[in-house]
């Protein structure tokens, strides 16, 4: 294949991998978005493997087959609820690639470089090997933290930010070094040091990091494993690669702000770490409480309300997803619809337990992208709001975000089903939510409990309404 059909077929496969970009930012376009990626991805590879490799096909193609058996086993088998686990530990992988990537680099002597372009290959070389070794062990920990194997407390080490810098002045010696000693054929010493070094900062940056903050890191380790990958592209000279490393780590740090805005919180202060530390004061935390404290509700009670309702607002949340309630929800919604009720969805950015999930698990149910709406637009709605059924949520309806100024969640925007006429919670007992704060909702004195698994309890109340 000759360059030029390559180099027309990687612009193909950018131009793709920007219409799949636009496609995902909105969930009536998102499945289009995703074939053009994959289109996209099929081109790169195609033009790669015929166009630019010229040996060592057997080993390409069989690893190609079994990283591919694995991703398919991998993509199979993985609930919706493990997504952002499984994202944490492919971005590990990229991560990884670009370490290796890196050294094969650094250790080829066939490039006939020198001067001021092998000065350049090297800063290329040894800024690739640092971010991808960070991304690497950073996405290792959100993994372990993501999947529960590690507790998602926050490391609170004393004097963090000084041991960060002193890190980071460590990396930069070790680069002067690198430079130097590479100039005269050296240089393999401070890489393996820095490399140290970079891995130990990942461990440390997202250890550092507490359970609330966790979407955030999980996009910022999607962004930093974008720059790593386009880093690689700097160091083998492959445009492609310079393009989609660049899209993944601008995108992954666009969506890194917005859902910093969307819980009111600062960049830089979700990376200093300590945040959804459990160990509040009790007025930290809000009331605590137990299930004496608050009135629980039968379904055919809820049954009734819905059906008495003109409005009703349903709010899903992580536990919808673990109930997997999704569908009984949407027949529900159909039921009460039919009966003349409005019944519209309120979707937190940050519900459940990666972006967009709520929108995919309604999306799957077949529930109208029309009666489905963003935290903004609805949530000055609600005092005109007869019932609002809270579906296995807690942290995106808590008010404490509102009420308690030393709250760990206080200032993240929240639905405020309060200011409706009543609120129906559904869950299985008095368990914390994500960040591990005690909710006030639950103790309002509008709002009722539902006990239960969200699907037994959303069953019983659909067949009292259809009843
Ligand atoms: P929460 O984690 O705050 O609360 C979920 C609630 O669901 C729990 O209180 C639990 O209570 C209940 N629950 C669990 N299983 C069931 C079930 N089978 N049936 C009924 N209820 C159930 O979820 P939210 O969606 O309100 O908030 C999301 C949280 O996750 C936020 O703190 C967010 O920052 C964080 N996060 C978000 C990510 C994202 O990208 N969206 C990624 C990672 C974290 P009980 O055990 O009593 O039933």
């Amino acid at each position: 294949m000759s360059a030029g059909i390559v180099t027309v077929s990687y612009i193909g496969a950018s131009i793709l991998f920007i219409l799949a970009l636009g496609g995902l930012s909105n969930q009536e376009t998102a499945r289009r978005g995703n074939l053009y990626g994959m289109i996209g991805m099929t081109l790169a590879l195609i033009a790669t493997l015929v166009g630019i490799v010229t040996a060592n096909y057997a080993v390409l193609i069989g690893g190609a087959v079994i990283g591919g058996f694995i991703g398919w086993v991998l993509a199979k088998k993985v609930e919706m609820t493990q997504m952002p686990e499984l994202v944490a530990i492919l971005h590990s992988l990229v991560g990884l690639a670009a370490v290796l990537v890196g050294y094969a680099n650094f250790m080829d002597h066939s490039l006939a470089i020198s001067g001021v372009e092998k000065t350049i290959h090297d800063v290329e070389t040894y800024l690739g090997i640092l971010i991808g070794a960070l991304t690497f062990s950073g996405s290792i920990i959100a993994f372990l933290k993501l999947s529960a194997k590690i507790s998602g407390k926050p490391l609170m080490l004393p004097a963090r930010h000084w041991l960060n810098l002193g890190l980071l002045v460590l990396a930069v010696w070790f680069g002067n070094d690198f430079l130097n000693q590479s100039a005269t054929g050296g240089g393999m010493v401070p890489l393996m040091l820095m490399t140290i070094v970079a891995l130990l900062f990942g461990i440390h940056m997202v250890m550092a990091i507490g359970g609330a903050d966790m979407p955030v890191v999980v996009s910022m380790l999607n962004s930093y494993s974008g720059w790593a990958a386009a880093a690689t592209g700097f160091m083998l000279n492959n445009d492609l690669l310079i393009v989609v490393g660049a899209l993944v780590g601008s995108s992954g740090a666009i969506l890194s702000y917005i859902m910093c805005r969307a819980m009111n919180r600062k960049f830089l202060s979700v990376i200093a770490g300590g945040f959804g530390t459990t160990s509040g004061s009790s007025a930290a935390s809000g009331p605590a409480g137990d299930v004496g404290d608050v009135v629980a509700v039968e379904a055919e009670e809820v049954a009734n309300m819905l059906l008495d309702a003109k409005e009703v607002m349903i709010i899903p949340g992580y536990g919808m997803a673990v109930a997997q309630a999704q569908h009984t929800v949407f027949e529900l919604t159909k039921q009460l619809r039919d009966k003349k009720v409005n019944v519209r969805f309120g979707i937190h950015p940050v519900a459940g337990r990666m972006p967009g999930h709520m929108n995919v698990l309604l999306a799957e149910a077949k529930v109208p992208y029309d009666i489905v709406f963003e935290m903004d637009e609805i949530n000055e709605d609600f005092p005109k709001v007869d019932v609002s059924i809270v579906i296995g949520a807690n942290d995106i309806v808590n008010p404490a975000a509102q009420e308690v100024p030393d709250s760990p969640i206080a200032g993240m925007p929240v639905l405020e089903p309060w200011k409706g006429k009543t609120t129906v919670v559904l869950k299985r007992g008095m368990a914390t939510g994500y960040a591990g704060v005690d909710n006030p909702l639950f103790y309002k004195e509008n709002t009722r409990m539902l006990f239960g698994d969200a699907k037994d309890s959303i069953d019983a109340v659909l067949k009292a309404v259809a009843g």
